[in-house]
């Protein structure tokens, strides 16, 4: 038995109608890691040791061995991680429900308040007003940041670390409970190292996006990229995480499906 919906949707992958984009960082040993105050622990970079290529140590194979945070590259962030998450049902990476990774997309561009003030701040008003253009938010529904970002390619003008601290945009304190509790979406995602602002730390609650988004149950996607080749809205967005037992978070794939032009 077939089902229409999905009959059309591979014929319209295989004719080009509907394409696939990658919204990911490539992964690898330069991949830019938050850095953390130096009294707490903090998280590896990526590293990857050959296992064997095609040599004595495997004469017809090629494999590698690969650590790294949970936390690293274009990743998830599960309820979980945030302390104010970790008494949520099914808030891990392998006991959220599968259907909660799919969903459609919203992609708020702050491209020009970024190139004005690199720490802007995402508000309820901003995105009220957005939706005054682009229609509202629908529940179930990823909210992506489009702040250009991800064009800074130099490890250290993507962290852009000052004295004080790093210096990126991302989310005002009241923005996250409006989207998890007036929007009730799956959750947001950003161009940035981690979902919350450079200087979410002078922000009250400290980090409001894992403090609230995960306190709601909501998740967050990390440094995404090719947000410019998504429409505001008709996207739909494809995100697993890795099905690590108890997992925090961890690095993924993440793509959309996204119309033709
Ligand atoms: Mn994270």
């Amino acid at each position: 038995m077939s089902n229409a919906i999905l009959t059309n949707l591979v014929t319209a992958l295989a004719g080009k109608s509907i394409k696939v984009v990658d919204l990911t960082q490539p992964l690898h040993p330069k991949t830019p890691i938050l850095a953390l105050p130096e009294e707490f622990a903090s998280s590896p970079g990526f590293s990857i040791e050959t296992i064997s290529e095609y040599d004595d140590r495997g004469p017809a194979w090629y494999w590698n061995k690969f650590a790294c945070g949970e936390h690293t590259g274009t990743h998830f962030d599960a309820p979980i991680h945030w302390v104010t998450g970790k008494d949520h049902e099914n808030n891990a990476t392998d006991t959220i429900p599968v259907e909660r990774f799919i969903g459609p997309a919203y992609v708020i561009d702050i491209v020009a308040e970024v190139e004005k003030d690199e720490d802007f701040l995402l508000t309820p008003a901003y995105i009220e007003n957005w939706e005054k253009t682009h229609g509202k938010i629908a529940k179930d529904s990823w909210v992506l940041v489009r702040s250009g970002w991800s064009k800074r390619k130099d490890p250290k003008e993507f962290l852009n670390a000052r004295e004080d601290g790093s210096h990126s945009p991302g989310f005002h304190p009241d923005a996250p409970t409006f989207l998890a509790e007036q929007r009730d979406v799956l959750g947001i995602g950003v161009e940035t190292v981690g979902t919350d602002a450079g200087q979410a730390h002078t922000l009250d609650p400290m980090f409001p996006c894992h403090a609230l988004m995960h306190g709601a149950n909501k998740f967050g996607l990390a440094s995404l990229t090719n947000l410019d080749q998504l429409p505001p809205t008709g996207a739909v967005v494809i995100a697993p995480p890795l099905k690590i037992v108890r997992g925090s978070g961890s690095p993924l794939r993440v793509l959309a499906l996204v119309p033709s032009a």
